[in-house]
């Protein structure tokens, strides 16, 4: 008897067993089936084909306790190859989830619903009893008195180019726009049996119909580079490509790329999510044309099937420009993984499981592939830097900017000195005004970051103190000024704010900045000047970060306001001047990669000025000007940084010379947290003794009505995190058989950003 092992979107499990029914015919590994689950039918897919008897966590019929019926086939060829399959399971036992939890993420949900619908388009062609044109002849004359009817199939014989050859079908839409009739007409045509209409499937994957360009050549610099990338490559290593910002990493990978793609193989180029814009995929397209794709988030779901499915039925060489779920792709011939800003946090997905980083996905995937790995960034990540540095990457760096550019000058203003001497206007410093008004009169561009959105991260009463906070969460409500709202930042409940102090009626005051404040400081300071802010308030809408990105791109902005949106990637023409209004609230973050990730993101946002013409600017103001930090980062001396962090990693136990394990644990119940936490605590310190740390109450300690709690574990890089993650696992399943932990969400966080 042949037994399935079937994959179900489920956390519980990693698969369920099912029987083939007399009759049906065995599906292949990879391919979609409809089983039973309960009183529900569920769609799952086939990962092992077996003869064994034992059920493990399969569901049974209740009759006669035998294995239940897999009620349909859905496919007819495998829609998950065997090499999507072994990644997924060592994600699976890697970042400490289930098999399910892998296939959610990695599969567009429409796959799994089974309720895709092919996009089809109405198409208008000429009626099958005219075989030649010159037929329409009395056909047109006997028109004469109808003109709407002449004049739509007029533009039918135009728009179907009838008169070079047979006519081809016409979009009925472009026809309907093109003629300026309306479908009445053009009904009244199919019902005299001239024209006939039918629908047809077209694709959702936009197409590229311009000729394509040549990239541009290479400067000596990113020759060099690519030829010390052929070495590293020929040795088998993966390359760290550490270029400043505008040294031009991107014209490298696109040179590697056609080099790829002329082999006949496919490349995946991952890009942190915001980075996405048509500012990159336009650069590439020209010179790609339609053998890049794009695979996006915002993107329907409809659209990533077509993309998905596109891949498993063409797999010609192409190159897939996606963020991290890029990962989940099926490739069949992959030759090179590009992965850019490698830095970037967002590759880590934080919620829900899988809890995985796309840089070592791709890592692995690539070695499965036998596909090279490049990384590029001009801030590399300390434990990548790690790697280049101990040999096991090769190292491969760009430390002038294209065209002979500078890198940008950097002045710290010291913010004690400038309240002291009364010498500010709100949050701006009289020499940061002064510099913002030069370059105004110059005609230039400034950017203005400030990582806080809203007007005031929380207001509090004049007379009683009292602050509003969210009643999910420990924490209080920022103020956004434009929707006259109180927002937690943390789950988005959200009230309209009160006029007055609900318990006292006393006035508010507003305490700190956020962009918004910001954009009326500016307004107040230089009124002449037009100005835009971008952060996650202004970029809800479809395609709003993109019209913001267009439009100061195209000058019609002079200042731009922004949060960490504004680093990512972008390259404009006139930006002449960055400035950090409060760069020392990034440091402020309580985890260990909060200065990696202060640096990285000050070098980023300085990284936009000054990118082409004259050197380019930033204005950094501080309480702090003599922060070892901001030392480094007036000098890009990211070397320096990098000693500095790695000595402090090594002395405070963190990666690269330990591996960290978080475990979070959430329940509504405080007390039945409490007891979960100690359990869990005592079984883990028995077995892992100094590398578990203490109950941790973190500094929000609960977020929409769930009480938290961590636990840390490190554990040394030369023991076996194997055997580490299966006591960790066997005490997470301990804890779930105790009575009085009952509920406890528990949730293993493998390689944590924090
Ligand atoms: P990075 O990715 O390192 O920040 P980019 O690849 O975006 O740098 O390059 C910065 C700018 O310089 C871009 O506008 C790019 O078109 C231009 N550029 C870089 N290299 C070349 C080159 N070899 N030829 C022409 N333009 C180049
Ligand atoms: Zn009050
Ligand atoms: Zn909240």
């Amino acid at each position: 008897m042949t037994n399935i092992d079937v994959i179900l979107p489920l956390a519980i499990a990693d698969t369920y067993t099912y029987r083939i029914p007399d009759g049906m015919s065995c599906p292949e590994v990879g391919m979609r089936v409809l089983v039973p689950l309960a009183r529900k039918t569920i769609t799952g897919l086939v990962y092992r084909i077996h003869t064994e008897v034992d059920a493990g966590n399969s569901p049974l019929t209740p009759s006669n306790l035998t294995l239940r019926d897999i009620i349909e086939v859905l496919d007819e060829r495998p829609v998950v190859l065997p090499s999507q399959l072994s990644l997924w399971r060592w994600m699976a036992d890697y970042y400490l989830c289930t098999l399910g939890e892998v296939m959610t993420a990695a599969l567009p949900a429409r796959m799994l619903d089974n309720d895709y619908t092919a996009r089809t388009e109405v198409y208008v062609s000429l009626h099958p009893q005219y075989t030649d044109v010159e037929m329409l002849q009395p056909v047109l004359d006997s028109l004469r008195r109808a003109p709407k009817q002449k004049r739509l199939l007029e533009y039918f014989l135009e728009l179907s180019d009838a008169f070079d050859g047979a006519p081809h079908p016409v979009e009925q839409r472009q026809l309907i726009e093109f003629s300026g009739e309306s479908t009445a007409v053009l009904r009244t045509l199919i019902e005299k049996q001239i024209l006939c209409a039918a629908h047809e499937v077209v694709s959702r994957i936009p197409s590229y119909d311009a000729d394509v360009e040549p990239a541009h050549p290479l400067t000596e610099q990113q020759q060099r580079a690519v030829d010390e990338i052929h070495t590293g490559m020929a040795e088998g290593k993966v390359c760290l490509l550490h270029g400043v910002t505008s040294s031009g990493k991107t014209e490298v990978y696109m040179h590697l790329i056609r080099e790829m793609l002329a082999q006949g193989k496919q490349v995946l180029y991952l890009v942190p999510e915001i980075a996405l814009t048509t500012q990159l995929t336009d650069r590439l397209k020209r010179v790609f044309g339609n053998r890049l794709g794009v695979y996006h988030s915002r993107f329907s779901d409809m659209e990533r099937v077509e993309i998905y499915r596109d891949m498993l039925q063409s797999p010609q060489p192409k190159v897939l420009l996606s963020a991290r779920s890029g990962v989940f792709l099926p490739f069949t011939n992959l030759g090179l993984v590009i992965v850019d800003e490698e830095h970037d946090t967002s590759y880590k997905q934080q919620d829900p499981a899988p809890r995985y980083h796309a840089r070592s996905v791709a890592l692995m995937m690539a070695r499965d592939a036998g596909a090279q790995v490049l990384m590029g960034t001009a801030t590399p990540a300390i434990e990548t830097y790690y790697n280049a540095m101990a040999g096991k990457y090769r190292l491969v760096e760009m430390t002038e900017r294209y065209a002979g550019l500078s890198m940008p000058e950097i002045t710290m203003v010291d913010l004690k000195r400038q309240y002291h001497r009364k010498e500010m206007y709100e949050h701006f410093a009289d020499p940061l005004v002064d510099r913002i008004r030069e370059q105004l009169a110059h005609g230039k561009q400034i950017i203005i970051f400030q990582n806080r959105r809203g007007y005031a991260p929380y207001i509090s009463c004049r007379k009683c103190g009292y602050v509003p906070k969210c009643c999910n969460c420990d924490v209080s409500l920022t103020y956004h000024k434009r929707t006259n709202s109180l927002v937690c930042h943390y789950c988005g409940y959200s009230i309209s704010a009160p006029a007055a102090c609900p318990s006292c009626s006393g006035e508010w005051r507003d305490y700190g900045m956020g962009t918004e404040k910001i954009e009326d400081e500016v307004a107040r300071l230089f009124p002449d000047a037009r100005v835009a802010r971008m952060d996650l308030d202004t970029t809800r809408n479809k395609n709003s970060h993109q019209r913001l990105i267009n439009a100061f791109a195209r000058h019609e902005v002079d200042i731009l306001i922004g949060t960490q949106m504004v680093t990512k990637g972008l390259h404009f023409n006139d930006v002449s001047l960055v400035a950090v209004l409060n760069a020392d609230s990034m440091m402020q973050s309580p985890d260990f990669r909060s200065y990696e990730r202060a640096f990285q993101m000050l070098e980023q946002v300085a990284g936009r000025a000054g990118r082409t013409g004259s050197r380019g600017e930033v204005v950094v103001q501080t309480f702090q000007p003599d922060n070892p930090l901001y030392v480094y980062l007036q000098n890009h001396d990211y070397q320096g940084f990098y000693a500095a962090q790695l000595k402090e990693r090594r002395a405070f136990r963190f990666p690269p010379f330990y591996r960290l394990i978080v475990l979070t644990l959430k329940h509504r119940d405080y007390s039945r947290l409490d007891t979960a936490s100690r359990e869990l605590y005592e079984r883990l310190h028995a077995a892992f003794g100094v590398r578990c740390s203490a109950v941790i109450v973190p500094p929000i300690a609960r977020v929409q009505n769930m009480h938290l709690r961590t636990i840390r574990l490190r554990i040394e890089v030369n023991a076996s995190f194997a055997q580490a993650k299966k006591i960790v696992m066997q005490s997470i399943a301990y804890i779930r058989t105790l009575p009085n932990c009952k509920g406890t969400i528990i949730q293993p966080d493998v390689d944590p950003m924090g």
